[in-house]
């Protein structure tokens, strides 16, 4: 009789495992991002107990890093859980059911947090931005004017919009509360921007920011961290959603400790290596690799599309119009994202086609379109353990995709990026 092949074997042959045996397997979406051997490595380890001081001198040496990163001296919480997780405890710390909460819209994920918030029983009212540019701070300020009575206890968001490729301003957003003495919350998801995109928690006047451990920390899928203010974490001492697992005061008054039950070890050991890896090349020089690898890919696309641009709009209802060639998705060059670009395809064309092409022939996975840009729109992620030779790599086998997939374009792209590297 043949070996019965498990379902899940067989999933995983069709949608991860690459068709094609030989090299790498080249994966170039904005998050899950490559792990590096050395964190790997790093988590091949023998149990150790997590309340040793062996290990809790670990753990707080990955807590300090981490807070160094993200520019705060005040609370930081990891948890054994994704971003989603992330997201779930700081509308759960931070408000009270029923209070009202402002999300600003300019993606598939923002729009994710805004539908969580609501599931959770808050109001969440939206304020529409531009998918293109992300929410205009003048816009926001305008909102909170109008909130003499004080409403809106909390914004939520997305500093960079993975699903977009753009960048949006947080310490504007800051400013734009401050200036009308507003005194909601300021919340933050940097999930795909921590690590590749200059954050600065306490300078920007944050008080909550959210990240997971699987994009610019180039570790496994199932840590998330959380960095709290001291304003949050009084709100949160008030407010009366029940908690329990995700109830911010007893894990950090548990410190070094800081689990509900077991810690995970292993991902924490992993993490370790990761902020070494981050600290040894320098935290400055990680995120210029960002905006250099950034800079590529847009030349890349720009130059795929004839550097034309067809001046549609997006929002959430999706594209407004027709598109001839490709482009780069994000419109405002201050608001580009250096770890993810979006690219619109032409009309008559579909991007997940261009995608199926890169995995099944060349081993190549791009991100898809998410939401309403699903078929219309792939990105090529640019963060974590990248060097020149991958992402021109994946450039030059995105543009034989593109060839393959009988896609209109300038053909070249790779000469443009290796301009824009050598910033010429
Ligand atoms: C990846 C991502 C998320 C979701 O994170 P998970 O770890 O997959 O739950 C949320 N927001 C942004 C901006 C992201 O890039």
């Amino acid at each position: 009789m043949p070996p019965k092949t498990p379902p899940h074997a067989a999933a995983q042959r069709t949608n991860a495992e690459p068709s094609k045996p030989t090299g790498r397997h080249f994966f170039f979406g904005p998050g899950p991002t490559n792990i590096p051997d050395s964190v790997l490595g790093a988590m091949h380890h023998a149990t150790m107990d997590f309340l040793a001081p062996e290990f809790l001198d670990i753990q707080t040496r990955v807590t300090d890093g981490i807070k160094r990163m993200l520019g705060t001296t005040q609370s930081l919480l990891l948890y054994a859980g994704n971003g989603h997780a992330a997201w779930e405890a700081a509308l759960v710390n931070c408000f009270s059911p029923g209070e009202t909460l402002l999300a600003l819209d300019c993606g598939y994920f923002a729009s994710g947090w805004a539908q969580m918030a609501r599931d959770l029983g808050f109001h969440v009212e939206t304020l529409a931005g531009d998918w293109r540019t992300g929410v205009a701070a003048a816009d926001l300020k305008a909102r909170l004017k109008a909130d003499t009575k004080g409403a809106i206890k909390g914004v939520l968001a997305v500093h960079n919009e993975t699903a977009t490729g753009v960048v949006q301003p947080l310490a504007e957003f800051r400013r734009a509360l401050d200036e009308t003495g507003h005194k909601a919350l300021l919340l933050a998801d940097a999930i795909s921007s921590f690590g590749s995109i200059d954050l600065q928690m306490d300078a920007w006047g944050l008080d909550v920011v959210v990240s997971g451990s699987q994009k610019g920390l180039m570790m496994v899928t199932g840590m998330s961290l959380t960095g709290i203010s001291g304003k949050a974490l009084a709100r949160s001492k008030a407010v009366t959603t029940p908690r329990g697992y995700f109830k911010w005061e007893p894990m950090l008054a548990a410190a070094p400790q800081r689990f509900p039950g077991t810690s995970p070890v292993h991902m924490i050991l992993g993490l370790d290596e990761s902020v070494r890896l981050i600290e040894a090349e320098g935290f400055g020089a990680v995120l210029a690799r960002h905006k250099r690898f950034g800079a590529a890919t847009r030349a890349a696309v720009a130059h795929w599309g004839g550097n034309t641009r067809s001046g549609i709009a997006i929002s959430g209802q999706g594209l407004s119009g027709p598109v001839k060639a490709l482009e780069v998705l994000c419109t405002d060059t201050t608001r580009v994202s250096d770890s993810v670009t979006a690219i619109v395809v032409p009309d008559g064309h579909d991007a997940n086609a261009i995608r199926q092409i890169a995995h099944t022939r060349y081993n190549l996975a791009l991100g898809s379109g998410l939401g309403p840009l699903a078929g219309r729109v792939f990105r090529i992620g640019h963060l974590g353990d990248l060097n020149e030779p991958m992402l021109l790599g994946a450039l030059a086998t995105t543009e034989l995709a593109l060839a393959d997939a009988g896609v209109p374009h300038s053909p070249g792209g790779v000469t443009a990026a290796i301009s824009a590297l050598r910033g010429a």
